[in-house]
């Protein structure tokens, strides 16, 4: 069994984004919206921090109280918007019920949504060709990134991916399937999810519960890439029982210094991204990027 080292990769990527980013004329600047105290939110929200910091990404967090109004969160998207200064802003999530999930992410501006939630950069991202669209789904891109790297096959494998946020699921799925595989999505619904997880070649697993997939619902070589970060006191744990889990695993991503990582780094990859684009320099893949920025002038 094999480890996927999200750490590594996400080392390997980041060093990359710094010599792009000391390329650029000004420094890409990501605003990060942070709601609330929710503890969890607050270490993604400095993590994300650190790894800007490396890469030479100015961050701005601007933390609001739990009682933060919707109105008063859309102004502030509003004037992030407007700043020439800011290249990308990323509200962390989840949000409080009494905040419009939808509203707060439409509020952004594509080209300055550094997480692909948008609609339009989802929806041009869920179009067959995801070139389409500038920026990734982070979590679901690293996880891509995580298997090439790796040299995992994907075209013609039976992928499972248990999960169907709109965030690490649907997007997770929509990316394999773009990628030659066969994809099941299994979610709360799914009768007998061992019947399912045990045809997979690739498994993701994005749910949220720690243990729900065991060493016994799966057959022997599959890819799993668990994404599942389950907070115990201080520690953390994926959705997968690693000790059975790792008997009959080809590769496993693990919990912590898996797919987290990798999240961090393709968030940072879109900044660069949308600094390029705002540019005009490119100097990753000038046809990629001159071609978004003409369509993005029309
Ligand atoms: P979510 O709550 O939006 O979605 C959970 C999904 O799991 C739903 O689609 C639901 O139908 C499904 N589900 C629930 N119970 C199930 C069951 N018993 N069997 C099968 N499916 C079931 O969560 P999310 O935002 O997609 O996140 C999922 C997990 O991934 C969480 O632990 C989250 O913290 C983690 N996560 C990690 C990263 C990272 O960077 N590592 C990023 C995003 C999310």
């Amino acid at each position: 069994m094999i480890l996927l080292d999200g750490k590594k990769l996400s080392e390997k990527i980041l060093a990359q984004l710094k010599k792009q980013v000391s390329q650029l004329q000004k420094k890409p600047v990501l605003a990060m919206i942070l709601v609330g105290d929710d503890p969890a939110s607050a270490i993604y929200v400095r993590r994300k921090k650190i790894f800007c910091e490396e890469v030479g990404i100015i961050s701005k967090t601007l933390k609001l109280p739990a009682r933060t109004s919707e109105k008063k969160l859309l102004a502030i998207i509003d004037k992030l918007n407007k700043d020439k200064n800011v290249t990308a802003i990323m509200v962390q999530l989840p949000l409080s019920g009494h905040m419009s999930k939808n509203k707060i992410i439409e509020a952004i501006n594509p080209r300055k949504d550094a997480d692909c939630l948008h609609p339009a950069n989802y929806g041009k991202f869920a179009q067959v060709d995801e070139n389409y669209s500038v920026v990734a789904p982070a979590t679901p891109f690293g996880i891509i990134k995580l298997l090439e790297e790796y040299k995992i096959k994907i075209e013609g494998k039976h992928a499972v991916v248990v999960g169907r946020s709109n965030i690490v699921g649907k997007p997770a799925a929509q990316l394999l399937l773009s990628r030659g595989a066969t994809v099941t999505i299994c979610h709360r619904h799914t009768k007998n999810l061992a019947a399912f997880t045990r045809q997979a070649d690739i498994l993701v697993v994005a749910v949220g519960k720690r243990n729900l997939i065991r060493g016994n619902m799966m057959k022997k070589g599959v890819v799993v890439i668990d994404v599942g970060m389950n907070r115990f006191g201080k520690k953390i744990f994926g959705d997968v029982d690693f000790p059975s889990v790792s008997k009959k695993a080809s590769f496993i991503s693990p919990v912590p210094g898996g797919v987290g990582p990798t999240t961090i780094a393709i968030l940072l990859w879109n900044t660069v991204q949308l600094a390029h684009l705002d540019s005009r320099l490119d100097s990753v893949n000038p046809r990629r990027t001159s071609r978004l920025a003409k369509r993005a002038k029309k």
